[in-house]
Parts: structure tokens; sequence; C-alpha cells
């Protein structure tokens, strides 16, 4: 009799043991909305340039990338300095396969064992996975009912867990809702204050949606704050989720700080070649994020007119409620055929803003749930 080996058979570390991988259910139906992405595929000239460049890459594919990825952070450092308000250049950018692992090089080098990272729940759970998954304690903090930062209780629980990293997710998920730059100044100060004695704490401020924002992005924040770092992403705003791409931009000492821990040639040149096409078209798909917008801004009204309690949101997403039980809302819905994600908040859910057809979709199947349940 052969026994399957389980993980927790594995000498596994002690702080994995029993835990799950992050994952939402991708299941088969027709109106997926689960995920945050953008629902518009790249459009044509856009894919026959990334074959372009991809083929130009693979000339020279017996060669490792440029470990540096000189170009790529240019070109970035451009969009940036264009779109979110304050100049950077390349020494201020750093990019990796996805947010995620930007916030884990961050992590690694800010992070690890004896130390700890607060984020304010309900936020974004790989920030506290990621923490997991470096050996960094994770802090729970707190959030209001209405999903805004309290920044008092904010600043106690800063003061009293004396944290080596502060997540601040702007607009968060799964909720929507954006932080201002006075809050995040506060919690800076705060998080300066109470880690003194480690030369200060590393504040990163998650904007992976910051393009949908109805506000300004915080990047000019970090002028004068070298332990401030604004986190980016291609995946959403570039419809790009496929391509992993994310990148920071900071004080040029994190820069150098990160190179500490990320692996040589961490980024493909298949990756850095995509990432310099999408980037040439960055008009065309910002154009898209305006359509989302105005998408998303019209799911909150609808879903307001039909009743649903809505939080204001400044991301391709919307938190609606309130169910007495959401995971048999989530259920209800797809059965209608449309797939939102219930991020374990209870009595809410939050649906991915979609294609006009999509949305509609969405709508008329909540509209039948709250009929059905009359
Ligand atoms: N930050 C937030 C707040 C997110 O929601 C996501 C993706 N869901 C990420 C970071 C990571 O995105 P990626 O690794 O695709 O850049």
């Amino acid at each position: 009799m052969t026994h399957e080996t389980r993980i927790d058979d594995l000498p596994i570390r002690d702080e994995l043991r029993g835990k799950s991988p992050y994952g939402a259910p991708q299941l088969d139906v027709p109106v997926r909305l689960n995920t945050n992405e953008n629902p518009y595929p790249l459009p044509e000239p856009l894919v026959a340039r990334i074959a372009e460049r991809v083929a130009e890459a693979a000339r020279h594919l017996n060669r490792y990338p440029d470990r540096d990825a000189t170009e790529l952070r240019t070109e970035l450092a451009k969009y940036l300095t264009r779109t979110a308000g304050h100049e950077v250049t390349m020494r201020h950018v750093w990019a990796a396969n996805g947010s995620n692992e930007v916030l884990q090089q961050l992590l690694q080098t800010f992070g690890g064992p004896g130390r700890t990272a607060i984020g304010f729940e309900p936020s974004y759970s790989m920030h506290a996975l990621i923490s997991r998954g470096t050996g960094t304690g994770w802090i729970p903090g707190p959030r209001r009912e209405d999903f805004t930062i309290d920044v008092a209780a904010a600043e106690r629980a800063i003061a009293e867990h004396r944290p080596n990293a502060v997540f601040v997710c702007s607009p968060n998920n799964p909720t929507g809702t954006a932080v201002g730059a006075e809050t995040v100044l506060r919690l800076y100060e705060a998080a300066q204050a109470a880690r003194a004695d480690t030369g200060g704490a590393l504040v990163v401020v998650d904007e992976a949606y910051g393009e949908f924002s109805h506000h300004p992005s915080l990047l000019p924040l970090i002028e004068g704050r070298p332990n401030l770092v604004v986190s980016r992403t291609m995946s959403k705003a570039f419809g790009a989720a496929g391509l992993r791409l994310g990148y920071l931009a900071a004080d040029p000492a994190v820069v150098d700080a990160v190179q500490l821990v990320r692996l040589p040639y961490h980024l493909s040149a298949v990756t850095q070649a995509t990432a310099l096409a999408a980037l040439e078209h960055t008009d065309t798909l910002l154009g898209y994020v305006e359509q989302l917008k105005t998408e998303r801004d019209r799911l909150v009204t609808e879903l307001r007119a039909m009743g649903c309690e809505v939080t204001d949101s400044d991301a391709n997403f919307v938190q609606f409620g309130r169910f007495a039980d959401s995971p048999a809302a989530w259920r209800a819905i797809l059965g209608h055929g449309v797939l939102v994600r219930d991020n374990g908040v209870p009595g809410w859910l939050r649906v991915t803003a979609g294609t006009p057809a999509e949305n509609d979709a969405f709508l008329d199947a909540v509209r039948a749930v709250l009929k059905e349940n009359q």
C-alpha cells in the first residue's frame, strides 16, 4: 500500500502548517468578474508590436537579460513622471514579476524574522501572506465600519506594535477605498517615531489600482521621505495581468537596497520586451481605463438604485452588500452565470468592472437575486 504524502508530513516550516495557498475559485462561467482583471484584451497593434519586440529579444536569449532592466525602468519612470504628478528617474524605479514580487522583495529587505508588518484590514490579503512567507510577523490593524482608515487608531496600533513595515493600500482592495495624503503622512510620521531605534520603518503605499482613482497618485509623497515606497503594477490599468510586471518608485537608496535580495536576472528578456511594447501604447490603454472608470461609477450608481449598500470606489471594482449571508448571495449570483468575489468580509461581496455587457449581466443577476429573496 502506498501512502499519499500530505504537505504536513513534510518537514516544512511550522508557520506554514495547515495553511492554504492564495487563490480565488476560477470557475468556467459566462461572466467572470472576480479577480479585478481588465476585461479588454490588448489591442491588435500592440499584440503585433509585442511579437516584434519579443522576436528581437529571442535573438539574444542565449544571453542573460539586462539584470538592471535599465530601458524598462527608464520608460516606467517617464510614465510615472507624465501621469503621477512627480518627476522620477530610472534610479527611483525598480521592476519585478508582478507587484507581488516587488512587495516580497521589500519584505525580504526590510522585514524578515524578528520583524513585523502591519496592514489595516480588510485589505489585500497577500500583504499578510507575503509577510508570512518572508518570516515577517503580521499585525492586523483596524479600519472603521465604513472601511476608511481611523488614523488615531492606526497611530495607536503603530505606537503599540512598533512594526518595521506599514502597508497602506490605496485604492484599497477589496473595499475600493482611497487613502488621502494626510493619512499617509500621519502614518509615516507615527511609524518613523515608533521605530526610531532601527532608523525608521518602511511605509509601502500599494497603488495597484492607482490609475482608476478619482484622486491623484500618492507618488509625490516619496520626495524627502526615504522610507516611503509606492508600488504599482501593469496587471490592471495596462490590462496585462498575464505579463507579470510590477514596479515601485522610491528613493534611489531603496532601489539599491532591494538589489541585495533580488535573484540575479529575475526579469526575463521576454518580460522586459513585452512591457516595453505595452508602454509604447500607454495612451490607448489609458483610454480603456477611462471607460472602466465610467463603468465602475455606473455599477455604484445602479447597485445603490437597487437598494444595495455600496462602498465608494476608486478602483476597478466595487464592494457591495449588505447580505445577511454573503456566501449564499455569492452562490445565488453564480447561479445566474456571474462569478464575483467573496473576500470573507461578512455581509459584502466584490465585483470587478467588466465590459458594459458583462456589467449589465451582473446587474441583472443581482436584481434577480434580490427579487428571489424578497
Ligand atoms: N496589490 C493589490 C492591492 C492587488 O489587488 C494585487 C492583485 N490582485 C496586487 C498588488 C498584485 O498584483 P500583481 O502581482 O499582478 O502586480
